[in-house]
């Protein structure tokens, strides 16, 4: 059963990934968090993030926000950002997720859902049969209270470092970056 809530693979940040590896492996479609994976939790999008967004067009992925967020967070954050949406998402529950893959041309074999929470990001995208991809998540400057849902998080993930079979399921596609997410 723990099984449900493992990523495919773990990257500290969204930076950390080689998309074009992605690309070159026949996925086509990447749907993203919005807070904690891209920003900080309610915070608007940055100029890096707004130029990874484009590069990302420029490999030649479609990209989509999913988010438990209302409409108008979500159209704020993608002011300068051309990504489809889908707000209210009510994660973990898989409509939204084949939703999204629709959207993004069907084919869920094609599509990676990254994100920063085991029990939503994760789990819904392996209810939907969905690879995923968790990053460590984004905390605001000075914030220490990890809170008791990441700490429970931190002990499904205490069981998936050690599980070889389920870690690197996408193959090499980490630019860099620590082993083991430790809060
Ligand atoms: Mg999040």
């Amino acid at each position: 059963m723990l099984r449900l809530f493992y990523p495919w693979e773990y990257a500290e940040d969204i930076y950390g990934i080689d998309y074009r590896k992605l690309f070159a492996r026949g996925f086509r479609g990447l749907i993203f968090d919005i807070d904690n994976t891209l920003v900080p939790h309610g915070a608007d999008s940055t100029p890096d993030v707004d130029a990874f967004f484009r590069e990302l067009k420029d490999i030649g992925f479609q990209t989509l926000v999913l988010s438990n967020n209302d409409e108008e967070r979500v159209l704020r954050f993608l002011k300068n950002i051309d990504a489809l949406y889908i707000c209210d998402a009510n994660k973990p529950y898989p409509k939204s997720y084949h939703k999204a893959v629709d959207m993004l041309g069907g084919d869920r074999k094609k599509v990676v859902c990254i994100g920063d929470q085991v029990f939503t990001d994760i789990f819904g995208a392996n209810l939907s049969g969905i690879p995923s991809i968790l990053v460590h998540f984004i905390r605001k400057p000075g914030e220490t209270d990890i809170g008791i849902r990441r700490k429970t998080e931190q002990k499904v993930l205490r069981f998936y470092w050690r599980s070889k079979s389920m870690r690197h399921r996408l193959g090499d596609i980490l630019l860099s970056g620590k082993e083991e997410g430790v809060i």
